[in-house]
């Protein structure tokens, strides 16, 4: 940007939206713009070869290209530059691909004013310095992407929009701890985003993983959010995390970074405040440390800090189970309302941690057959139905599902494409992609992880029928059930596990119930359905409560 003010590249072949882009470019308060519109490809990309420019607006139907691959050649020739994306109305899904691909935002040109347009390249610009910095990621690029569909799709706000894009709070530290030779201390980064502060106190899990980074922190905090709204709970969402490889370390090293982490973090979190969980590569015994550390700091015991501690900690029964629990549940509301019989339907479960093992194990239970399930180091299929309790067995005495006898060896991916009726990710994100959705052969995918699929899957998968039951919602039942354990530790005063698992089917059941309607009466695919469930009640919290000052 010079004073001259933006320099924009209008590449833009319809003589008639060229003209209105740019009389409201010129109608915009308080910014300049300096113009070039080309109607060709080929024209626009030489000029950004020739000129310097500060932001591109893309229409990606053009007379000498094409759909996304105008997106590619454009972002091929200006790397790290803002592009915002003109799409029409029936073009939507096209535009939404390529802002997952990694375009800043889209703009319906019907629906376009000078004050919308103004503020989409300023935030468009804005974000671009940002992504460029400290938000890179693939997985924050995909929250973000899956929020701004569902944010057209609803007509949100424009200020609500920009509101929730980012993470409202955000603490990283580095910090050393000791292993187990004494002389070594090691240093390693670790992160708590808190996403939306205006529901009530945050709420979501710590991770442990070698790929952990702020980027990563945010998109699942942000996830926790609609998640915790979507189930009606009164959290905002937040995330934390270490990068670091847990498999790697004894017991004593995991406790001294565990209480070292929470004794950074210490500042941001509480029971009013802000309440961790386990997620992936912690568990009872992390959120142990962890209470007990915030305890010893505050000089009384104080349970409610943390969730899915163990029972005799003031945890919850059934909080262990309760994502696969949930995930069961959702699956038999939804297979009412499709008429997929469970008792003659079979599953196929990646992943065999806390969630993969339950879910398989609940499944196997209320009667559905078991074909396929996996870990990180392979699968295991058995056309006939997998005998689950002997897996999990086997698992606990090898610490992997490899060499189980009663099945055929298979690779993750092989997994994923197995003919089932219910497929259930419940490993890590980014499994199922443009690359695989069209190979899936499953009626129904319920996710498990947080943030499996694509955005471009989600398109192929809706366009298969196959019915989606997204992650914020297929998993929900954790928190739900952290939600109980918070408010048993409130109350000093315990559930049994039939009040929990009751409960916990009545809330997610009915968290199923309102967003299939949605997807119904509105034409929305389940997630965006999901999304927007969970997006008009923050909004309608922040609405009531206003701004401050
Ligand atoms: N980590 C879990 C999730 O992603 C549970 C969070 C919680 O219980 O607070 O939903």
């Amino acid at each position: 940007m010079t004073d001259a003010g933006i320099r924009t590249l209008l590449i833009e072949d319809n003589p008639i939206h060229a003209r209105l882009i740019q009389r409201l470019l010129d109608e915009v308060e308080g910014q300049h713009f300096q113009v070039q519109t080309v109607d060709r490809l080929d024209l626009g990309l030489q000029h950004l070869r020739q000129n310097v420019v500060d932001i591109v607006l893309l229409d990606l139907v053009l007379p000498d290209s094409e759909e996304l691959a105008t997106y590619f050649r454009v972002r091929a020739e200006a790397t790290d530059l803002p592009i915002v994306i003109l799409t029409g109305l029936d073009d939507i899904n096209l535009a939404a691909r390529a802002v997952e691909a990694g375009a800043q935002d889209f703009m319906v040109k019907s629906k376009l004013n000078a004050m919308s347009l103004g503020r989409s390249i300023h935030y468009a610009m804005e974000m671009t310095r940002a992504q460029r910095g400290e938000w890179d990621s693939p997985m924050f690029r995909l929250a973000q992407q899956q929020f701004l569909k569902a944010s057209q799709l609803m007509k949100l706000d424009d200020n609500l929009r920009q509101r929730l894009l980012y993470p409202q709070r955000t603490l990283i530290v580095s910090f050393p701890f000791r292993r187990d030779e004494q002389d070594q201390v090691e240093t390693v980064f670790g992160y708590r985003v808190q996403h939306v502060l205006s529901m009530g106190p945050t709420k979501g899990g710590i991770r442990y993983h070698p790929e952990v980074n702020l980027g990563e922190t945010a998109a699942l905090a942000m996830w926790m959010t609609w998640k915790c709204a979507l189930v009606q709970l009164p959290f905002g969402g937040a995330k934390g995390g270490v990068r670091f490889d847990p498999t790697d370390f004894s017991r004593g090293e995991l406790q001294r970074l565990t209480r070292r982490y929470t004794s950074e973090i210490i500042g941001m979190i509480g029971p009013d405040k802000d309440i961790p969980a386990p997620d992936m590569g912690t568990d009872a015994q992390v959120m142990s440390w962890v209470m007990d550390t915030y305890s010893q700091q505050v000089g009384h015991t104080v349970p409610a800090v943390v969730t899915g501690k163990p029972v005799v900690l003031g945890g919850s029964e059934g909080r262990n189970e309760a994502t696969g629990r949930g995930l069961v549940y959702v699956v038999e509301a939804a297979a009412r309302k499709i008429d997929m019989d469970l008792s003659s339907a079979t599953a196929v479960v990646q992943g065999f941690g806390n969630v993969g093992s339950n879910a398989a194990r609940i499944f196997h239970d209320s009667g559905v057959t078991v074909t396929g399930v996996s870990d990180v180091h392979g699968g295991l299929h058995n056309a006939r139905g997998l005998d689950i309790p002997a897996v999990v067995d086997y698992v606990q005495r090898h610490r992997t599902t490899e060499g189980y006898p009663e099945a055929d060896p298979v690779s993750n991916e092989e997994l994923l494409q197995l003919p089932c009726d219910i497929l259930a990710p419940c490993a890590m994100q980014n499994q199922i992609t443009a690359r695989n959705a069209d190979r899936l052969r499953c009626r129904m995918l319920a996710e498990g992880a947080n943030g499996p699929t694509t955005l471009e899957a989600d398109e192929i998968l809706h366009d298969r029928g196959v019915y989606q039951l997204p992650d914020i919602l297929a998993n929900a039942g954790g928190v739900t059930v952290s939600y109980f354990e918070w408010v048993q530790d409130t109350q000093n005063y315990t559930w049994s596990l039939q009040q929990i698992n009751e409960r916990l089917q009545q809330i997610v059941t009915g968290a199923y119930e309102r967003t299939a309607r949605r997807a119904e009466t509105q034409h929305l695919d389940m997630r965006t359905a999901a999304l927007i469930e969970g997006i008009e009640r923050v909004v309608e919290a922040k609405l009531a409560r206003g701004l401050f000052p």
